[in-house]
């Protein structure tokens, strides 16, 4: 409990004194700090660049171009390139291959983190360093006293979060590779967080640290079942997790039901240290086993999340960028509860946080904090800029310079040596707090569809439709025109393809096992993470949709009907627009699906 004698308002923060809050001691040095380093944005980021450079000036990397002791911008901007992950795949190969030699970072690299994003069908693996967990916590530290500021008391009750680990591999010289949540999860930083009444969370972090994601999501179902009355707010990282955590609930509520009546947990949970945590926690309850068996036995499931835990006050979960096709079902579960995005994060870093939490998901913006590394912007719109030669950097525009309403792609140079990396992520400024630029996350370059942690690109589609097409060969058989979507109105989402096909000899058809067989010959083209996603069941079976001859060109009749240009119109290779769905849907002539889970380990290729 907080006295009332160490309230103070924060007359000094623009932050508490917009929203008029009464805020704590700690919270109060929390948004301190998020107003020095937002009025100071361009200072902070020349230290930072500056700390940057001196500690890596004798790295293999930096000395190759020869800034020679240099730590200013003007220097770095005109010596080093901008980058993107396979230019820096060599380094990062020997890396993993165990040289330890001082090659992108003095200090040394701990572990890789895995991203999502993808460079030949295989995760990216980014370098990190020890300390980056403490600039990672950093921000972590700064969410609840900004929420805090919006949603009082939530020192009241706790979150329901729904937290997994996943799995992790060596690389071939020894070094962790494993997702940065799973990485600070694990880390004391998580494990031995102090006890902060503004932070407790329903799932202990025995049943978070499981390594059977199945066994993980069932006891952190469970306990949030339990503490029911408790919870304040429910939340996963992203949108799809939470989703997935309510199919959960639809498939397994009358074994939770039984345990909750019998007080025993389902024999199907294993992992000893869930089920001695479990065991303090689980105790025979027939009431509150026969609400959720009235509640879950119902055919309707609009406002679940409120009917199951009542107190919810908003969820936690990222709804922005490609999670945003997830709103609609989410307000239909919750009743349309607030959905907070709070942070915008990557495995190459963490980059800043929604200072407005509790706006709609239409108006989010985020706000970087310059402390975390140093940030660079390549104009969107800017064709000249848009090529990347190592002869002529392009222009690059600094976190303080940045112009209201333009979009950027964002560049990193991080303490643990990626310089001037590309991250791939286009942001539009839409205002500013203090002199930090506020952003709206646009979009993920080159990716065309994604459901879960999945990113296919136009070229990864393309190479799977050309697999898969090999099978209709031998029906005379030929793909004369495709595209997309990625279907999220059931859970898990799929992907669907539409194809127009040109059949030689009509007697002679692809029959629908062998289009079945084309949907998976996709899936076992695509990417590690799409088949790991389809694996853990968060994305279901690929679909394909035949449509009828000439689809393909009444889709183009009504591009140029909308004043598109015939010489430049391409087939979009995605397409979510209701009136081309509803086109296209229209013509579909049979529709087939993947029969089976396609191939994935955790090992990766090379
Ligand atoms: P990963 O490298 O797998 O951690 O994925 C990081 C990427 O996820 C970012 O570069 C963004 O494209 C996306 N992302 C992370 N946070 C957000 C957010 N708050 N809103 C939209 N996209 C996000």
């Amino acid at each position: 409990m907080i006295s009332p004698s160490s309230l103070i308002m924060a007359v000094d923060s623009t932050l508490s004194s917009a929203v008029g809050a009464s805020v704590s001691e700690k919270d109060a040095k929390a948004l301190q700090f998020i107003e020095e380093m937002t009025k100071n944005v361009d200072s902070v980021q020349e230290r930072i660049l500056g700390e940057i450079l001196s500690r890596n000036a004798d790295t293999e990397y930096l000395k190759r171009f020869q800034l020679n002791g240099a730590t200013d911008r003007d220097t770095f901007k005109s010596k080093v390139p901008v980058v993107t992950y396979e230019d820096l795949q060599p380094e990062i190969q020997r890396i993993a291959n165990g040289d330890k030699s001082p090659i992108l970072s003095s200090h040394p690299i701990s572990e890789f983190l895995t991203s999502s994003g993808t460079s030949a069908g295989e995760r990216k693996l980014m370098p990190t360093i020890h300390e980056e967990l403490n600039r990672r916590q950093l921000l972590y530290s700064l969410l609840m006293p900004v929420m805090n500021l919006y949603v009082p008391g939530l020192d009241k009750g706790k979150g329901l979060y729904f937290l997994f680990i996943k799995a992790e591999t060596k690389t071939p010289g020894g070094l962790l590779a494993r997702p940065v949540l799973t990485s600070y999860y694990k880390s004391d930083h998580f494990k031995s967080r102090p006890y902060d009444p503004f932070n407790v969370y329903t799932s202990p972090n025995e049943t978070i640290l499981c390594p059977d994601s199945i066994q993980s999501m069932y006891a952190q179902m469970l306990c949030g079942l339990i503490m029911r009355e408790e919870v304040l707010r429910v939340g996963a990282v992203f949108a799809s997790g939470l989703l997935k955590a309510i199919r959960f609930l639809q498939v397994n509520w009358k074994q939770f039901a039984h345990d909750i009546e019998t007080g025993t947990l389902n024999p199907k949970v294993t992992d000893p240290s869930v089920r001695e945590c479990m065991s303090k926690i689980l105790k025979p309850n027939p009431e509150l086993a026969a609400f959720i068996t009235k509640e879950c036995s119902e055919e309707n499931w609009e406002c679940i999340i409120t009917r199951i835990w009542p107190n919810t006050k908003y969820l936690d979960v990222i709804v922005t960028g490609a999670m945003a096709q997830y709103i609609p079902t989410l307000e239909y579960y919750s009743g349309g509860l607030p959905m907070a995005c709070t942070m915008y994060a990557s495995s190459e870093c963490y980059f800043g946080l929604n200072l407005k939490p509790m706006c709609k998901p239409s108006e989010v913006s985020y706000t970087i904090m310059p402390n975390m590394a140093y940030f660079e912007f390549l104009p969107h719109d800017d064709s000249s800029a848009q090529d990347s030669s190592r002869d002529s950097p392009p222009r690059l525009v600094d976190l303080a310079d940045l112009e209201v309403g333009k979009e950027y792609e964002l560049i990193v140079t991080t303490y643990a040596g990626l310089c001037r990396y590309r991250v791939g992520d286009i942001l539009r400024v839409t205002g500013f707090h203090n002199a930090a630029p506020q952003f709206r996350f646009i979009r993920r370059k080159n990716v065309l569809l994604s459901i879960d942690f999945d990113k296919t690109d136009e070229s990864e589609l393309q190479q799977a439709i050309e697999n898969a097409s090999v099978l209709l060969k031998e029906f005379n058989t030929s793909v004369v025109e495709y595209t997309s979507y990625a279907d999220t109105k059931q859970i898990p989402g799929h992907y669907v393809i539409y194809w127009e096909l040109f059949v030689k000899d009509a007697a002679h058809a692809p029959t629908d096992e062998v289009l079945s067989q084309c949907c998976f010959q996709m899936e076992e083209s695509l990417n590690v993470v799409y088949r790991q996603c389809r694996v853990a069941d968060s994305i279901g079976p690929l679909e394909i949709r035949v449509v009828k001859n000439g689809t393909f060109e009444e889709l183009m009749d009504y591009a140029i009907s909308r004043g598109a240009s015939i010489n430049q119109y391409k087939v979009p290779r995605c397409v979510s627009f209701t009136p081309i769905m509803e086109l296209l849907d229209s013509r579909v002539v049979s529709k087939h699906f993947s029969p089976a889970l396609p191939h994935w380990t955790p090992e990766r290729r090379r």
